[in-house]
């Protein structure tokens, strides 16, 4: 059988692509490597209890929004949602907490209570935040030929940005601190990726009651009612061309499945390598993909407690040892943390917590040739001592959290190259640069006329920018026309 359409990688953003399509009558098969869909959204368990991988909450969920009408079509919109408390982001750094409320104005309003200094700077900032999120689909419309604002969005370095607008510091390390779901990086982060990564937050947040492996499986779901297929242990192996234009692909079973269209919804470099032979691919084209360099990697602690310890928070809290959150931590210094609950079954107490903060590929390397599960005792010794110095940080805001621990759990980057082939276990894929928007932003087009891309690597990472990507990557299958008037308009 010949499918219209061949999608690699069954995370969120191939999932998309996938239901998208089928629904709109295409013949569809989605070939995912791992033993489930999901990507960085699948879950895992550990005695009785459902561990997310890569998802605490995401923005932009009420009604109104763009992303919500996007969810509405993927059927996404009746699961399990559960709204975050109006401060959905408490930032403490150096000891000192501020609050992030949602609702444009009222961020604006809460933050100046301690900024009073700011009061008109920060109007200036949630009016661009609010715009941010309006626009998110207006490269869309089929009447708009140049999407200008968000063009000179990416061209415009974030932090920079920050700086010219507030004179006060501690304002930069407020609006900037719940930004460890993004890499914060004076020298590249275009301010695009800084307001997308807020901008839906502000509008409305959400966590789900349940893992963020329902979002995944729903859409799996609905693409085999519409008759698609989704394989998983169907790892792609080489894309097989004939007369520049893919035919085939090749799976690490000696599968091999013929379609008209491929979307390639893993890191771009692993599409590259999947074109092997001789001449196929524009030398300029890999070069410049095996030039990007990616994101920091994400270590995580997840913790089991014991039942009736610790009251459920409906808000995240981010903690950084000191001020300048913009800076780096030195090599081996855990400086900062994102402490996230799980939306408990019932009643008043947590039973989860993750912690997470950023880390360095490089901190992995001595592990780098073993395998999961045999990386020895010294490596099993090491987590536990970043898990430690985590738990330390996280217990300045979260008093008595290390007696209420049951259990922990703890991932690495090497758990995600491990197991999502992630590049260096990167988080959040290729780096954006502000100062070479050209080079590094990637479009869905290739070199070949019938294989795209898509994914977290291409405009924005994170649930909201890997959907909106998503629908520009079938915009190219389906015409922007079609997916305006079928998706944003819902025609
Ligand atoms: C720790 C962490 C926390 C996060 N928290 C949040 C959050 O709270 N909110 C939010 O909005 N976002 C969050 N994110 C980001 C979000 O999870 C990702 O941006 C998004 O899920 C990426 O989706 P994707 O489809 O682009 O990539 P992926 O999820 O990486 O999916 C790619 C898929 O391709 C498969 N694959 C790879 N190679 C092959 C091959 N050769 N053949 C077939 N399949 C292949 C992989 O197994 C994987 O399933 C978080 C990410 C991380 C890492």
């Amino acid at each position: 059988m010949k499918y219209d359409v061949i999608v690699i990688g069954g995370g969120l953003g191939g999932l998309e692509c996938g239901y998208i399509l089928a629904r709109a009558g295409k013949s569809v098969l989605v070939l995912e490597q791992g033993r489930q869909t999901g990507g960085c959204l699948q879950s895992y368990r550990r005695n009785g209890l459902k561990f997310d991988t890569g998802f605490h909450y995401v923005g932009g969920l009420e009604k109104g929004q763009p992303l919500y009408r996007v969810f509405e079509y993927l059927g996404l919109d009746s699961l399990p949602w559960h709204r975050m408390d109006e401060t959905f982001d408490r930032i403490t750094v150096a000891g000192r907490e501020y609050a992030l409320s949602q609702g444009y104005d009222n961020f604006a309003l809460r933050l100046a209570e301690d900024f009073p200094n700011e009061k008109e700077a920060l109007k200036q900032y949630a009016s661009l935040l609010s715009e941010t999120e309006s626009r998110q689909l207006d490269g869309l419309n089929p009447e708009c030929q140049e999407d200008d604002f968000a063009s000179s969005l990416c061209e415009t370095n974030a932090y920079q940005y920050l700086c010219q607008s507030f004179r006060d510091t501690g304002l930069i390390d407020a609006v900037s601190g719940a930004s460890l779901k993004m890499e914060l990086r004076k020298s590249s982060l275009p301010l695009f990726t800084f307001l997308h990564g807020n901008s839906g937050y502000v509008g409305s947040s959400w966590r789900l009651k349940g893992s963020g492996s329902l979002l995944t499986g729903a859409l799996a779901e609905g693409i085999r009612k519409q008759g698609g297929e989704v394989k998983c242990r169907a790892g792609a192996e080489e894309l097989i061309g004939e007369r520049h234009r893919i035919v085939r692909v090749r799976c690490t079973d000696g599968n091999t499945y013929e379609g008209d269209v491929f979307i390639g919804a893993i890191h771009p470099a692993l599409v590259c390598r999947m074109i092997k032979q001789d001449g196929l691919l524009k030398p300029a084209y890999r070069n410049r993909i095996f030039r990007q360099t990616n994101t920091f990697g994400v270590f995580t602690v997840s913790l089991v407690l014991k039942p009736d310890e610790l009251r459920y928070f409906n808000y995240n809290r981010y903690v950084y040892r000191k001020a300048d959150v913009w800076s780096s931590a030195s090599p081996g210094e855990i400086d900062r943390v994102m402490i996230s609950c799980r939306v408990p079954e019932d009643g008043a107490y947590a039973r989860q917590i993750d912690l997470l903060t950023p880390f360095l590929w490089e901190e992995c390397l001595p592990w780098v040739q073993t395998e999961i599960g045999k990386r020895g005792e010294d490596y099993l010794l090491w987590k536990e001592r970043i898990a430690d110095a985590c738990m330390v940080l996280a217990e300045t805001v979260v008093p008595g959290l290390g007696d209420a621990v049951e259990q922990r759990y703890i991932s690495t980057p090497l758990t995600y190259a491990g197991y999502l082939q992630a590049p260096e276990g990167s988080a959040y894929g290729v780096r954006k640069d502000a100062g070479n928007p050209l080079e590094v932003l990637l479009s869905p087009r290739t070199p070949f006329p019938n294989l795209y891309l898509t994914g977290q690597s291409l405009m924005m990472h994170g649930v909201q920018g890997v959907t909106q990507t998503a629908l520009f990557t079938c915009a190219e299958v389906l015409g922007r026309d079609w997916i305006w008037r079928h998706i944003v308009e819902g025609k």
